[in-house]
């Protein structure tokens, strides 16, 4: 079966919405990597979404964050803006669907997290060596992860004491039916890759493959209402050359 894998809305409902279009009816569920608010202007229609696509969901820093429940001091100034403004936003119920999520679900032969396996709010993991640690901090084959919002593999061989580091956009299908692996599949709110374009990943469960697939969206819409919001200048910036 299909599954499609997002992760890193941070609010940006145009993104979220060219994306869920572009996967349309072809997958069995979404599954999502944490952080559906936070940066962008619209993070109650993002959770909206979310709930009523019925997305298996984990939470991330943003979200956490965002319900007051991590100090914002671990923040940049303006992420922790953002941060305020979205605290004041969220609706009751979208706050209360925040607040359940987990840090970790383990679906079948998949580990989902925001983070890494053994830090699963905080940790970005970029490097081969800290892939390698984690991979002794999961049980299953796969982990997903987001958080560092650059689509990214993890390939541990068999009996290897090392990872390898593959890059996973404009690839084509990977195929991950030896060894283990750590996956992310990249931001589709605030992509940070030099591709403003939103990424996400298809998962196929028989044929274990992943492939990532960019989808260009009207950034312009989504920094317009930032700046009706009159979030930060730099977040708004950012979006035109996706870092
Ligand atoms: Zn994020």
């Amino acid at each position: 079966m299909l599954y499609a894998i997002v992760s890193d809305i941070h609010a940006n409902l145009a993104a979220f919405e060219a994306v869920l279009d572009d996967i349309g009816d072809s997958v069995e569920r979404t599954w999502c990597l944490g952080d559906l608010v936070g940066y962008g202007p619209d993070p109650n229609e993002c959770v909206d979404l979310a709930r009523q696509r019925d997305i298996i969901c984990v939470v991330g820093n943003h979200d956490k964050a965002c319900l007051g429940g991590l100090d914002l001091i671990e923040f940049n100034p303006d992420a922790r803006r953002a941060c305020r403004w979205t605290m004041e936003q969220l609706t009751p119920e979208n706050w209360t669907f925040l607040d359940n999520l987990s840090e970790k679900i383990v679906l079948a032969e998949f580990t989902l997290v925001h983070g890494s396996p053994r830090a699963p709010v905080w940790e970005y993991i970029t490097q081969p060596e800290a892939a390698y640690e984690n991979m002794a901090a999961f049980d299953t084959r796969v982990c997903l992860v987001g958080h560092t919002h650059v689509p990214l593999a993890f390939y541990l061989p068999e009996s290897a004491r090392a990872c390898e580091r593959r890059w996973l956009s404009g690839v084509g299908p990977l195929d991950l039916n030896a060894g283990r692996w750590i996956l992310n599949p990249g931001s589709v709110g605030q992509p940070r890759d030099g591709d403003p374009a939103a990424s996400y990943m298809i998962l196929d469960d028989d044929a274990m493959t992943v492939e990532v697939h960019r989808v260009p969206y009207p950034v312009e819409k989504t920094q317009q209402r930032m700046e009706q919001a009159g979030l930060p200048g730099n977040l708004i910036l950012r979006l035109s050359f996706g870092w």
